[in-house]
């Protein structure tokens, strides 16, 4: 199959830019290897996007963007794309059934995920109590205590966030000694709610149909603690998904792709949007607006080709 661009993910960065490049009659094709809408469609509840005053459904709210960008003529494979070629002045990607195709422009909006500690009773308590995203889920947990996992910026800055809710936020940390900046580590210091469990992991979180507690363990001497939380928030690093892109584009040390305001990546053609590119914030709102700035930026390129 060959068309101008390529859409590589189907969360609301590549469906906003699918929707602007078919709108702008662009011939695009958007490939995905789930269910369109990424991380989004995993999301319970949106309450932070603006213009949807009730709160909305992460499956609906991907479902009505999958629409809108196919409204305009978007095509939407579902496939696994293994491997990434530049050839020539264009692309070619092979997916995991052999199938080609070929582009003279790229938009990479495969996101990011959370990296997954997997101890015992994280994969079947998330969504009950269990969170990778404080912004999304912090105001379920007014009035709960709450732990988060982690001592670097997102876990500092997250349980400095969740004293707004909960009424105590345990940030437990497996060393003596916080990744985070400075100013956020001060700012955490200076909060009565947290209280910092340093040189401690977790082992496992209980509870049968929500979160009731995490046991942790002191890296020190082995003694175990149970917390009493209703929520356990996970920031123990996020992973790009470049699977397959790494040679093509260059990355942050973490491997996130590094773009210029344009979204335009170190490859002539080949733009990046959403989670997977090295950012600040990283919501469905500042996805879009990559999304779109993509599509805008892939079309110029097309046009001076
Ligand atoms: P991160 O910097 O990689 O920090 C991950 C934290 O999780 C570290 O404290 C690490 O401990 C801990 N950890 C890792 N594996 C663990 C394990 N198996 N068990 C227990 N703890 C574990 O990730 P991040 O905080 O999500 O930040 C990602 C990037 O975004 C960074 O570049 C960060 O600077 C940036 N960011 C910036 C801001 C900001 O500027 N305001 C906000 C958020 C994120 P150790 O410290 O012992 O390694």
């Amino acid at each position: 199959m060959h068309t101008d661009l390529v859409v590589l993910g189907g969360g609301p960065a590549g469906l906003a830019a699918g929707m602007y490049a078919s709108r702008a009659r662009i011939s695009s094709v958007l490939i995905e290897k789930g269910q369109p809408g990424g991380q989004m469609a995993a999301t319970e509840i949106v309450e932070n996007y603006p213009g949807f005053v009730d709160p909305i459904y992460g499956a609906e709210l991907s479902l009505k963007m999958e629409a809108h960008a196919r409204k305009f003529g978007l095509e939407v494979v579902q496939a696994d794309i293994l491997s990434v070629e530049k050839e020539g002045k264009g692309f070619t990607l092979t997916d995991d059934s052999g199938t080609v195709y070929s582009c003279r422009a790229l938009i990479i909006a495969t996101g990011a995920s959370p990296v997954k500690l997997g101890i015992p009773g994280e994969l079947e308590l998330a969504g009950k109590g269990v969170s990778y995203c404080a912004v999304c889920d912090g105001p379920f947990f007014r009035d709960f205590e709450v732990a988060v996992i982690g001592g670097g910026d997102s876990a500092v800055q997250e349980a400095v966030y969740l004293t707004r809710f909960a009424t105590r936020v345990h940030l437990i940390h497996r060393r003596d000694e916080l990744r985070a900046l400075k100013e956020l580590q001060e700012k955490a210091f200076g909060m009565p709610r947290i209280v910092i469990h340093w040189s401690h992991v977790p082992v496992e979180i209980t509870g049968v149909r929500e979160v009731e507690g995490i046991r942790i363990r002191s890296a020190k001497d082995g003694s175990e603690e149970n917390l009493p939380v209703g929520g356990v928030f996970f920031y123990v690093g996020l992973k790009p998904s470049t699977e397959g892109l790494k040679d093509l584009v260059d990355t942050d040390y973490a491997g996130f792709i590094l773009t210029d305001d344009t979204m335009a990546t170190s490859t002539p053609g080949v733009f990046a949007a959403g989670d997977v590119r090295c950012k600040q914030l990283r919501q469905i709102a500042t996805a879009v607006g990559d999304g779109a700035t993509a599509a805008f930026s892939a079309q110029h390129y097309l046009e001076k080709l």
